[in-house]
């Protein structure tokens, strides 16, 4: 597992002129688009958590390029050659990591190589690219790299050109640094190709390095006008059709999870098979787990993981929460809440439910009312419930629970990772969601949030179930970076790739992406005259039940087969005492998906 790059784009660029005199080479732009930003994209895709770039001439416009970005300055770029650059980036690197050039277009292809390779040092090479500006390769019998030369007579036996992209061990980047600082006085100015042919071709303390050769690999350099050019007319264009020839039929689902997501989270799932057991892999065990803990408000949360659906969290909270003595209170106001008082009933636990309408909001005061009456011990709610698009003030009434000594146990599976969540904040002391909803993974995996304090006093609780028990899910894993059972390890591979993607677009920005989905379609409903079930401002802008039109023609199925036809998946509605369909706008939506999806709805409304 790759999780670092380092972007080199300290250089002056003065081969470009004009073009470059006030602006880093990687800014140049093709198709729109910088080329070092499109370099960042397809690292992200590829996995990587988190890029370092060196930064040196007009450093100021990196700062532009947001999320996963850290910058690393070389005051004496102009001494120092890009030696110097990733020397200034080296403290950052924790592991195996991707090097490359800022100037560099190149086909994402090649990243999956590297990261692919069993090899730990290895650097692309391609056949001619008959640019001009070529740095030639040298390699011994067993493809390790000897030599270097933009002269191509002082290579003996050519193992091709240097790409630029290369994949190397935190070790092999410390030789290098080492080899440069010891000679910085005398030669400030380095080239890194140099310090990794000297790295590779040590004769004493030798860190290979391979020549990993493609033949008609598609990349370009841009270091002047003609390389721009010929980037722009020939290669640019070959890179777009090779990468887009992997892009996944998209099918737009409109359905409350699982969600649509994207082709990086799914390719995310295609790799090397691996033994759930290895260190290797309770590192991304680990890591999704704190990282989910930071959604949920940090600090004091632990995130338990189990292989399972929503419902296996759920149950693991209920099963897992409630002490022998214990009395909860559920609020049943949709198929969830009610869904809670069936596990409720399996279990035996003594409970007793709240029931309330399907969607007009809650009576705060009554439900604390009964809380106070009841001596209740527990307090079970649905943040979300997707039902029908009712969001619950679940966040009021844990804080009163928590004035009053009552643990609470929050069904936020439709509401994880878009509704903005701080469990101390809003006093949840459990809370349960899934890979496949707000998030954007695949279905699979169940995580049971648990502020610290609440969650140690399970130890003591009856284990009523033996696979979704709580505790020793948590306790197993703090000790053994393990789960107890055989986790869905492909699942937890594509987790990983969509919590990256969350950090970068953040809870915040995700919620209002969905928001501004919702909006246009909340605005094609009142154009239309359909009506909604729940009032607008009790709503949670995630999915959204509208009451079917009143006529004699009309049949979920049309609508249905209308849309999916177009690339867009609808539900049916879920409440039994009104006849509703559903339209979600969670997962990889964008509001230009909606505005055809709101198309196609007035298409159909206007044929009956
Ligand atoms: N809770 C809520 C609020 C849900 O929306 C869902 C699924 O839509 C679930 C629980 C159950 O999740 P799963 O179907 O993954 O078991
Ligand atoms: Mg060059
Ligand atoms: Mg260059």
């Amino acid at each position: 597992m790759i999780r670092q790059a380092v972007i080199m784009a300290g250089g002056l660029g003065s081969r470009l002129k004009e073009k470059t005199a006030s602006m880093p080479k990687g800014f140049v732009e093709i198709g729109g688009v910088p080329i070092v930003q499109q370099s960042i994209k397809k690292l992200i895709a590829a996995g990587v958590e988190e890029i370092i770039i060196g930064t040196g001439h007009c450093a100021g416009w990196f700062e532009r390029l947001g999320g996963g970005v850290r910058l690393a300055h070389n005051a004496r770029y102009a001494e120092t050659g890009s030696m110097g650059t990733l020397a200034c980036c080296a403290p950052f690197v924790k592991g195996d990591f991707l090097l490359l050039e800022s100037d560099l277009i190149y086909d994402a292809a090649g990243l999956r190589v590297l990261i692919n390779e069993r090899r730990k040092n290895v650097v692309l090479a391609s056949g001619p690219t008959n640019s001009g500006d070529e740095v030639y390769l040298e390699a011994d019998a067993d493809g390790f790299l000897l030599r270097q030369s933009k002269n191509r007579a002082e290579i003996r036996s050519l193992a091709g050109e240097l790409a630029g992209v290369s994949r190397l061990t935190v070790a092999a980047l410390g030789a290098m640094v080492s080899y440069w600082n010891a000679r910085m006085v005398d030669t400030p100015k380095m080239e890194y190709e140099a310090a990794l042919v000297a790295v590779s071709s040590d004769a004493e303390n030798r860190t290979p390095v391979f020549v990993r050769k493609i033949e008609r690999y598609l990349w370009r350099e841009i270091d002047c006008e003609a390389h721009l050019e010929a980037a722009r007319e020939s290669v640019y264009p070959r890179i777009q059709e090779a990468e887009s020839l992997l892009s996944i039929r998209r099918e737009t689902l409109l359905n409350p999870g699982p969600a649509t997501t994207t082709d990086s989270v799914k390719y995310a799932q295609v790799c090397a098979d691996i033994c759930p057991r290895e260190a290797e892999f309770g590192d991304v065990m680990e890591w999704i787990s704190t990282e989910l803990s930071l959604f949920a408000g940090g600090g004091g949360v632990e995130t338990a993981l189990f292989g399972g659906s929503g419902t296996a969290a759920d149950e693991a909270m209920l099963s897992s929460c409630v002490p022998e003595d214990g009395k909860l209170l559920i609020i049943d106001n949709g198929a969830y809440g009610e869904r809670f008082a069936k596990i409720a009933s399996a279990y035996r636990l003594n409970f007793d439910v709240y029931k309330s309408s399907g969607f007009m909001p809650l009576d705060t005061d009554r439900v604390k009312q009964t809380l106070l009456d009841g001596m209740y011990t527990h307090f079970a709610i649905v943040y979300h419930e997707t039902t029908t698009g009712l969001l619950n003030p679940a966040p009021e009434l844990c804080r009163f629970c928590h004035e009053h000594g009552v643990t609470t146990i929050v069904d936020a599976v439709s509401a994880f990772a878009a509704i903005p969540i701080d469990m101390d904040r809003d006093c949840f002391d459990f809370m349960a969601s899934t890979s496949n909803k707000n998030i954007q993974g695949m279905a699979g995996v169940a995580f049971v949030f648990c502020r610290k304090e609440a969650l140690e006093k399970l130890k003591a609780y009856p284990m009523r179930s033996y696979y979704l028990n709580l505790w020793d899910q948590y306790a197993y894993f703090k000790k053994t970076r393990q789960m107890r059972f055989t986790p869905p390890v492909q699942t937890l591979y594509a987790l990983r790739q969509a919590i990256i993607e969350a950090r970068l677009e953040t809870i915040a920005g995700r919620y209002a992406r969905y928001s501004a989905c919702w909006e246009i379609l909340v605005h094609a409903i009142k154009r239309l005259n359909l009506n909604m079930l729940v009032p607008e401002e009790a709503q949670s802008r995630l999915i959204t039940a509208i009451i079917e039109p009143d006529s004699p023609k009309y049949r979920f199925d049309d609508l249905h087969d209308l849309a999916r036809e177009a690339g867009f998946t609808i539900y049916p509605g879920k409440l039994s005492d009104a006849a509703t369909f559903r339209i979600a706008n969670i997962g990889d939506i964008r509001p230009e998906e909606m505005s055809r999806f709101a198309m196609l709805l007035e298409q159909y409304i206007k044929t009956l």
